[in-house]
């Protein structure tokens, strides 16, 4: 289906794009278009204007913050941060992941911000950072505000952000000292969305021999990013090895009910969400051990 007549207006400041946004109801921020546009193409929803704020400067840098965490703009593309080195240097695993999303062209053009103020549980990167602490930096001509990645995802398409409000930026924070970070998906099928995900988040005593503090998220369980509480209390103490974690993450997801769909049961979820946390998990610590700040299964 051919794309409806819109108006589009590319504003030159986000002072400009936040005006628009504000005083027209049907005005919509354009990121990176691969959703929105096939969203109106196939008329599931309606938009006045478009305001493309792709090629605001302000929302495409990547720069260190003073503590030697990260400060990454919306519009920064998947393809910005697999390739920066900053992101490399101190969160190896945010670029991994944006980098295994889907082919170039997607890579090209999809952005961190677009990827979460979609809200599509499908999307690769909302569990990652919430398992890195991120926090994500809001603002509307009346002000600025800064909500937990956690609290940013509200449903099935649904975040925090309120009507004229922009994602301007997302700050992760430094891995301590020790840590490492680790990702996995399961898909069946050639061009399948993943059925689950695990982001694992782990902090070793300075042996290296403990799990000192953990976080572990899973996605597609539920239709936003979940922590798993009771496993992290689990593995809390727990030696870091392949073994300990494997009995840590057998009860992974016993206490939810995850979702079921025509890709795959509740129960089946709940198999594949242990085998998941536990890859994640044991990501996790190698990359805590070695050189790499976070390492990947990849995948979709
Ligand atoms: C063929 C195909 C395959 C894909 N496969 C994957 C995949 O495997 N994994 C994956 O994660 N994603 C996948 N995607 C989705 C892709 O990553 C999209 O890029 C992403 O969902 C949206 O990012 P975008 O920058 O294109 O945002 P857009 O499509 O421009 O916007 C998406 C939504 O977010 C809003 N928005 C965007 N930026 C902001 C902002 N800064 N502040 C407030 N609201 C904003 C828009 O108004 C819109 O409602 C796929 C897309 C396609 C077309």
């Amino acid at each position: 289906m051919l794309l409806e007549q819109v108006e589009y207006v590319r504003p030159e400041t986000v002072g400009d794009a936040l005006e628009i946004l504000a005083s027209d109801d049907g005005a919509a921020p354009l990121a990176g278009g691969q959703s929105l546009v096939n969203v109106l193409k196939n008329r599931v929803a309606s938009v006045d204007v478009l305001v493309d704020i792709s090629r605001l400067a302000e929302l495409s840098s990547i720069a260190r913050t003073a503590d030697g965490g990260l400060s990454i703009g919306a519009c920064v593309t998947y393809d910005a941060l697999d390739r920066s080195p900053e992101v490399r240097a101190s969160h190896w695993i945010l670029g991994d992941v944006a980098g295994h999303i889907e082919d170039q062209q997607i890579r090209n053009k999809g952005t961190i911000g677009g990827n979460c103020c979609l809200s599509d549980p499908t999307n690769n990167l909302p569990p990652i950072l919430v398992a890195l602490g991120a926090v994500m930096e809001l603002r509307s001509r009346s002000g600025e505000r800064s909500v937990p990645a956690a609290d940013f995802f509200k449903g099935y398409f649904a975040t925090a952000l309120e009507p004229g409000e922009l994602l301007v930026s997302i700050t992760v924070p430094p891995m301590p000292e020790h840590s490492g970070a680790g990702y996995a998906s399961l898909a069946v099928g050639a061009d399948a969305k993943a059925l689950v995900r695990a982001a694992a988040r782990v902090t070793l005593d300075e042996g290296g021999t403990t799990i000192a503090e953990s976080c572990l998220v899973l996605a597609r369980v539920a239709h936003v990013p979940v922590r798993d509480a009771e496993a992290e209390a689990r593995l809390s103490g727990a030696d870091a090895t392949e073994e300990a974690v494997r009995a840590a993450c057998a009860g992974v997801a016993d206490g939810m009910q995850p979702i079921a769909d025509v890709h795959g049961s509740s129960e089946y979820r709940r198999q594949m969400a242990k085998v998941m946390a536990r890859r994640a998990v044991v990501q996790a610590i190698a990359a805590a051990r070695g050189s790499r700040n976070g390492s990947t299964a990849g995948g979709k």
